[in-house]
């Protein structure tokens, strides 16, 4: 059961001001807590959140009229009779039910942060702890100031573990996710470009992620990749207590891949859950996470089932053995290295890169567009094509030199293109920012090869 709690566990937690409540409606149980009247059912509490698009104080009407048995509402809403709990601002109040909530189980809880891969990570971390026992995770991507309490708002009794995402986009942002989830181990994936635009250095960065370790409890375990030097020292200032590295250049988990299926690691053999080397990284720290846990390594020999959501680390065939790499969810530097890696990797007759521009990079962005067109040359891939929206993209195919190279603008002109020069044995890597819309290119061709 979600969490649950009487209106009066609410104004103490909250510290907060009953409206239109008598002594007997406060001893009500409110069998959940909803921020959303289009989910909500009778015996429920509504938290009208004020958000950008939406101001959650204009439902409360239809939220007490689906049977809410109250709302949390802060003060600048004028209430024209409905039972209510007034605090001074919504989101902080969610947050502190999440945090009640959160510390009624005495359960290991694994925060996880990085530039990239949090979710590759956490899909990994749950698929070890699930051969254990019942896991809780992040759903999709509800990495944030809502959607982490929303995470921890749905913990049960049933749950042994819970692995937590934790996303920013700016300084503060993790200390504060990590208040609400009380961690018992930090993962930190690693420091990289993505937002760069929005915090002005890696140095910035790091400090950002070292939050999480910075406001976790003194007795929790961080877990952090060694192949990241920035990442390392910026922790050690910040970090005084137990720490676990990991990486497949060294630490304290590490090892070695066998013919891109198996990882040998210490004496034993794992099967790799997820192509590319970037996600035997991302492996390592779920193997780090199951030694803090004490699930024996050996009982994972049998394989793990990652329940990898859409546009990353996926794989389509299509007729006479071309293979599609679906890594178009999204596209930080370091994770369209990654996935260049994992094109060059991938065993087949020609390798060809369908890329198109990042996003948020801000002065950066032509030398890192530039750096991705170096990468395709270095690793001599078979041909590049771009779609090119706003002027960076262009840079990746004028600085892949040697290699064929094609620009599009528009992505019926891509398709169109593709249908023709896709030959058998091709592998396919896709990858851009999200909102350069790849991830329609793929269906198209999908659909239409
Ligand atoms: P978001 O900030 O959008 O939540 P995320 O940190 O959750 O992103 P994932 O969704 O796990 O990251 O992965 C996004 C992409 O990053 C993947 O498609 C993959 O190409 C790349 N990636 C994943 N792990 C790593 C890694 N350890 N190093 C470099 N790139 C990675
Ligand atoms: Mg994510």
């Amino acid at each position: 059961m979600p969490c649950s709690a009487t209106l009066n566990q609410l104004v103490e937690i909250l510290l907060a001001q009953p409206v239109n409540l008598s002594a007997a409606a406060l001893t009500q149980l409110g069998s959940s807590i909803q921020t959303d009247t289009r989910l909500i059912k009778p015996g429920e509490v509504f938290v009208a959140l004020r958000g950008e698009k939406f101001d959650g104080h204009e439902f409360v009407a239809t939220a007490i009229a689906k049977g809410a048995i109250a709302a949390i509402v802060d003060f600048d809403y004028e209430n024209p009779g409905f039972p209510a709990l007034q605090v001074k601002n919504t989101l902080e109040a969610y947050q502190k039910i999440a945090r009640w909530w959160r510390d009624r189980f005495q359960i290991p809880v694994i925060g996880v942060t990085g530039s990239v891969g949090k979710t590759t990570t956490k899909e990994l971390i749950a698929a070890v702890l699930a051969t254990k026992g019942n896991v809780h995770k992040t759903y999709g991507n509800f990495n944030n100031e809502i959607g982490v309490p929303k995470t921890l708002l749905e913990l049960s009794s049933e749950h042994d573990y819970a692995v937590i995402e934790m996303a920013m986009r700016g300084q503060g942002q993790i200390a504060e996710l990590t208040h609400i989830a009380n961690p018992t181990i930090g993962v930190i994936t690693n420091v990289g470009t993505a937002h760069i635009e929005l915090l002005g250095s890696e140095a910035a960065i790091a400090q950002a992620k070292c939050e999480l370790l910075a406001e976790m409890p003194k007795d929790s375990v961080a877990i952090l990749n060694q192949d990241n030097p920035l990442l390392i020292s910026t922790a050690t200032k910040v970090w005084q207590g137990k720490v676990i590295t990991y990486g497949l250049s060294g630490g304290d988990i590490s090892g070695q891949i066998i013919d891109n299926e198996t990882l040998a690691i210490e004496d034993i053999q794992l099967p790799l859950p997820l192509p590319g080397r970037h996600n035997v990284t991302n492996f390592l720290a779920a193997l780090a996470v199951a030694k803090v846990v004490g699930i024996d390594w050996a009982s994972l020999q049998a394989g793990v089932n990652v329940d990898m959501p859409t546009g990353r680390s996926q794989r389509f065939a299509l007729p006479n053995d071309v293979v599609i790499l679906d890594e178009t969810y999204n596209a930080a530097p370091e994770a369209m290295l990654a996935a260049l890696q994992l094109l060059a990797d991938t065993p087949g007759k020609r390798k060809i890169a369908v890329l198109g521009a990042m996003k948020e990079l801000g002065e950066r962005s032509p030398q890192l567009h530039q750096r991705v067109g170096e990468t395709v040359q270095k690793l001599k891939l078979d041909g590049l094509l771009v779609l090119v929206d706003g002027q960076d993209a262009e840079a990746i195919a004028k600085s892949a030199e040697g290699i064929p190279s094609e620009c599009f603008t528009s992505h019926a002109e891509l398709v169109a293109r593709l249908k023709t020069f896709v030959q058998e044995g091709d592998r396919l890597l896709f990858k851009a920012a999200h909102s350069v819309g790849l991830d329609r290119v793929v269906n198209q061709l999908r659909a239409e090869f």
